[in-house]
């Protein structure tokens, strides 16, 4: 009988043991999750009095953007230029002329544009960018990008950054603002979202502050493009 007893509590403390060793439910942060991006990018500046209102949205939201900008434009609109380098912004070559017909003559034309831009920042700012984007993407209706352009600029040290969202401000400037934010709302992990800033850009600008909220809201990081982000470019064979 004694033995039936003492068998039953060590049973019984078996169990507790066992229970006592559980391991306790910790929850956990999601600490392996990937930190998302977000890189804002303006084309076609500087522009007067519309990248003048983007630079004063963004130093208001405190996020930095990459400015594609285009030489022949800069001329007269020196100090706007230094306001978006010296507000922590990202320059980058957009061509001189952003004529497709000039541009997409031959690849020694293209590169010619670029480097010019390039030595006008310099001028303007002592730094040569060396990040570009395609006027009209590099793949267009004038012209699809190939392995022989990619060579040369890669050889000049120029990279090619795309985008893989685009707010549509480009191809319908005056479209209303809301549209501009829905186009501009994404999921992906990088987004690299095309904007202008142009003249004629003045609906992107009342569009800006809600997109900025969006990706704020759902935690995204506001990156500037420089020579160590990774380039953005599709081949179409
Ligand atoms: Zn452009």
């Amino acid at each position: 009988m004694k033995f039936k007893i003492l068998k039953k509590l060590i049973v019984l403390c078996l169990i507790l043991i066992f229970i006592i060793n559980l391991p306790i439910p910790v929850k956990c942060e999601e600490s392996t999750s990937k930190q998302k991006v977000i890189y804002l990018t303006f084309d076609d500046g500087p522009a007067g009095k519309v990248t003048d209102d983007i630079l004063t949205i963004l130093k208001k939201e405190n996020v930095p953007a990459t400015f594609f900008l285009i030489g022949e434009q800069i001329k007269n609109q020196e100090n706007l230029v230094k306001r978006i380098y010296y507000e922590g912004h990202s320059l980058g070559l957009h061509s001189m002329t952003h004529k497709k017909s000039n541009l997409y003559r031959s690849n020694k034309d293209f590169l010619k544009e670029m480097l010019d831009t390039q030595e006008l920042i310099y001028s303007t700012v002592g730094i040569k960018p060396n990040i570009l984007r395609f006027p009209f993407g590099c793949n267009n209706t004038n012209y699809k990008i190939c392995d022989s352009m990619i060579d040369l600029l890669h050889e000049n040290n120029l990279k090619i950054y795309d985008w893989n969202v685009d707010s549509g401000d480009g191809a319908h400037h005056s479209a209303a603002p809301s549209t501009f934010i829905k186009n501009s709302k994404s999921e992906k992990d990088r987004v690299i979202l095309l904007m202008h800033c142009s003249y004629i850009s003045k609906n992107s600008v009342k569009a800006l502050p809600q997109i900025i909220k969006y990706y704020k809201d759902n935690d995204y990081e506001f990156k500037a493009i420089d020579s160590n982000t990774p380039e953005e470019y599709h081949i179409i064979k």
